[in-house]
């Protein structure tokens, strides 16, 4: 496959950014590749700036549930772009997203919008602090909930991928304040109420982690945190940025049947756009400024555009859209354990609807430690020959898989001909 573009202009960014990129795991490290330079996107395929055509289970990282550049999507915007980009004032498809939230999501009574999964975190923290009086949270190992300092810890996504558990820069008054267990641990979560349970402002989440690979709660894992949060008043908040509006019609909180008290959204709800949201009660939300005193603000939030897009999105998606998704992810993951078995490959398929999780091991993944137990090497090698016939897949361990409502059948057995393939060199 020729990425000869793709060479030069990495060459060209690595002089003027950082790795060459604006957010590491693009960078390709932990694959062993040069990234590759997209240029335009349609349905399930995406294509590089050298003309390559890949079908895409990375689609940007989430958002795009109905696939590259859907028509209704992009009329919608072409239309709203026309009568100008951001206004810094209100308008009316802050409304229309904000109350499709409100009935879609079963915690949220009230919103705000801001401009990223980041944004929503750190503003659900400050929230869930100011209204208990406490500082210190608890979050899971491997869990990550973006750059905020408080967060920064222990965290998945490209800090696992590139094994930096602890950031410098986060100044030890504030780590100290953060709690971290294993996820799915219940008898830790315990034991950390037992030592801070007065102190714990809150517990943030990932209902189904992401950014370890796909880890799904156990063992009613979820109704658990529910019930030790309430005991101590302590707030449960889930990060939903990943898994809101992709477990399912009522994200992951509606497939599971817990509600949280407050709910972190981005991804999915700006349709390809910059857009976070947090939301919950409504007795919590008021403490927000203008109505209350913690403070909390943006001046690209609620962007007619981004509002737009995500409201365009979930307008399309339907029960059936994630029953069609789900069939798809069925076949896949079917035609992988065969795959797997044919060739001698360890693999742990997880999964929550369409975000999966391929883990190179023998061992069950149910938290961060289990999931490091992954053969990385093979990954690295299994990635590449993916890429190298056309199927584009996040370049990590751990990071999940995803699927649109635009995947075809055909798509899903081209990539099963592609997995055989690439499972065929194992050990070799
Ligand atoms: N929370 C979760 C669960 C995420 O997966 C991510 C991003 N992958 C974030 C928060 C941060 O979102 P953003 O990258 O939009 O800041």
């Amino acid at each position: 496959m020729n990425q000869e573009r793709s060479k030069e202009l990495f060459q060209e960014a690595v002089e003027l950014m950082p790795g060459g990129v604006n957010s590491p795991v693009r960078a390709f490290n932990s694959v062993n590749m040069d990234p590759i330079y997209m240029e335009e996107g349609k349905g399930s395929k995406i294509y590089d700036v050298d003309g390559n055509e890949y079908i895409d289970y990375v689609l940007s990282w989430g958002p795009l549930i109905l696939g590259h550049a859907h028509e209704q999507v992009v009329n919608t915007l072409q239309k709203v772009m026309a009568k100008g980009t951001s206004f810094g004032a209100n308008v009316e498809y802050e409304n229309k997203l904000a109350q499709l939230l409100i009935d879609r999501v079963p915690s949220i009574e009230m919103v705000r919008m801001v401009n990223s999964g980041t944004e929503a975190t750190m503003s659900a923290l400050r929230l869930a602090r100011g209204f208990t009086g406490r500082d210190k949270i608890l979050k899971f190992e491997g869990n990550y909930h973006g750059h905020g300092d408080s967060l920064l810890i222990k965290a998945g996504s490209g800090v696992a991928t590139l094994g930096l558990p602890d950031s410098p820069g986060v100044p030890a008054s504030i780590a100290k304040n953060t709690i971290t267990v294993p996820y799915n641990d219940q008898e830790s979560v315990k034991y950390a109420f037992e030592q801070y349970g007065d102190d714990i402002a809150a517990v943030i989440v990932e209902p189904v982690s992401g950014n370890m690979g796909v880890v799904p709660p156990v063992n009613d894992f979820l109704s658990f945190l529910r019930d030790v949060t309430n005991e101590h008043g302590s707030l449960l908040i889930f990060d939903e940025v990943m898994t809101g509006f992709r477990v399912g019609y009522n994200c992951a909180q509606g497939h599971f049947d817990v509600t949280p008290d407050l709910t972190c959204l981005g991804k999915v709800i700006g349709g390809g756009l910059p857009v976070g949201a947090y939301g919950g009660r409504r007795d919590i939300m008021e403490k927000i400024a203008p109505v209350g005193d913690i403070y909390q603000a943006g001046t690209l939030s609620g962007n007619p555009l981004a509002m737009a897009a995500g409201y365009e999105t979930l307008s399309q998606l339907t029960e059936e859209s994630y029953e069609d998704i789900n069939r798809k992810a069925d076949r896949l993951i079917e035609g992988y354990n065969q795959a797997a078995v044919e060739h001698g490959v360890p693999l742990q398929v997880n999964r929550a609807g369409s975000m999966l999780g391929f883990f190179f091991t023998d061992q069950e993944v149910i938290n961060f430690e289990t999931a490091q137990s992954s053969d990385l090497e093979w990954f690295a090698k299994y990635y590449r020959s993916m890429a190298e016939q056309g199927i584009f897949l996040p370049p990590s361990q751990f990071e999940g898989v995803f699927l649109s409502t635009a995947h075809t059948d055909e798509d899903i057995e081209k990539t099963i001909e592609a997995v055989k393939k690439a499972f065929e060199s194992y050990s070799k």
